[in-house]
């Protein structure tokens, strides 16, 4: 760790403050030592795990919180497959908050539900605390208790915030708000919002968090958000383009894998390459359409998506490949980075 510049940086943060408060705060010296104590010269960083069954909004919880797109949203659940991480840093407090959103807790017998199980445990261990989210629309499920048993698993010293989210289109939120809060595990804290619609609530949260913090030197540079490589973040935006296209018709057994990144040059696009694997040879027909309009529509949303977010013009080029039961082969899952 560096301290020259961070010196220099907590200077500058005194004399900002000092002069926004204008003459009265220089002219007490009462003043003067108060603010030297509220500027926090100790660097502060932490982990926060989101956890909680698929669809109860994680994603969007993590992406109101950082304010920028890092995690996949879909209306279906298990969109989610890695333990992206999201990262805030407060640079004025000196304090950084590092997201880890969990794929979706659920049950199943594939290489790819083992990777996920494991990508779970490993991202609520080590955490200085865990944000619990849950769907208030609903009573708890059978999927809620098994997040609450292995909640109750962890150790103690881990703080639990229960976060009651979808309060917008809740009927009865403080009902299921109690109901969420008996099924076990010991909560530090409880938060109704919306993490869709309140991002006030989810800022107010979000300050919280930097409160908890202890002592530590930041785990990334100041000006990163995200941990994911670019392009598993530009895969998974596609995969979540597709399955919104696909919906009913090829539920969860659709992966991306990036194959080509050739940087925009002169006035030639940013031009990305991805095959669209499916699991069965009947399924390719479905994820082409009918004269090819099923996968034009992927790639149109898709590349509009990443357009906004990258800032630039893009030709994306897909193309569906048939990876025989991919799910199943861990040579594959390698291929598109789930692996621990
Ligand atoms: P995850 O599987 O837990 O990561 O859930 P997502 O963040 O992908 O959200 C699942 C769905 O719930 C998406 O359609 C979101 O738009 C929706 N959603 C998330 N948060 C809220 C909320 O606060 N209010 C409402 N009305 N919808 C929400
Ligand atoms: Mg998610």
């Amino acid at each position: 760790m560096n301290d020259g510049p961070d010196d220099v940086r907590h200077e500058h943060d005194l004399l900002d403050s000092a002069a926004s408060r204008g003459s009265e705060t220089v002219a007490s010296p009462d003043a003067i030592s108060m603010d030297e104590a509220a500027v926090d010269p100790v660097m502060r960083s932490g982990f926060v795990a989101i956890l909680g069954k698929p669809n109860v909004g994680k994603s969007t919880l993590l992406n109101t919180l950082l304010g920028v797109k890092v995690a996949p949203i879909s209306p279906k659940p298990q969109t989610t497959r890695r333990g992206v991480r999201g990262i805030w840093t407060d640079r004025a407090a000196r304090r950084q908050l590092v997201f880890v959103d969990t794929p979706g807790l659920h049950r199943g017998r594939t290489e790819l539900d083992a990777f996920m199980t494991r990508e779970i445990r490993g991202a609520i261990a080590d955490v200085e605390v865990i944000l619990w989210v849950v769907d208030l629309r609903r009573p708890p499920g059978d999927e809620d208790r098994e997040v609450a048993r292995l909640l109750t698993g962890v150790d103690p010293s881990t703080p639990i915030f229960l976060i009651g989210n979808k309060v917008d289109v809740a009927k009865y939120p403080d009902e299921a708000m109690d109901l969420y809060g008996d099924l076990g595990p010991t909560m530090a804290r409880t938060y109704v919002l919306s993490a869709l619609d309140d991002p006030e609530a989810v800022y107010d949260l979000r300050d919280d968090l930097l409160d908890l913090l202890p002592e530590a030197p930041f785990f990334f540079p100041e000006n990163v958000r995200s941990d994911q490589s670019r392009e598993a973040w530009v895969a998974e935006l596609i995969r979540e383009s597709a399955m919104g296209h696909l919906r009913q018709e090829l539920p969860y057994s659709v992966a991306v894998h990036v194959t080509g990144w050739q940087d925009a040059e002169g006035d030639q696009p940013l031009v990305l390459q991805a095959d669209i694997w499916v699991e069965k040879p009947q399924h390719r027909p479905i994820a082409i359409g009918h004269g090819g309009r099923m996968i034009k529509e992927i790639g149109r949303t898709a590349r509009k998506q990443l357009e906004v977010f990258m800032s630039e013009r893009i030709f994306l080029d897909l193309e569906v490949v048939v990876r025989r039961d991919w799910r199943m082969d861990p040579e594959a899952l390698r291929e598109l980075g789930y692996a621990n």
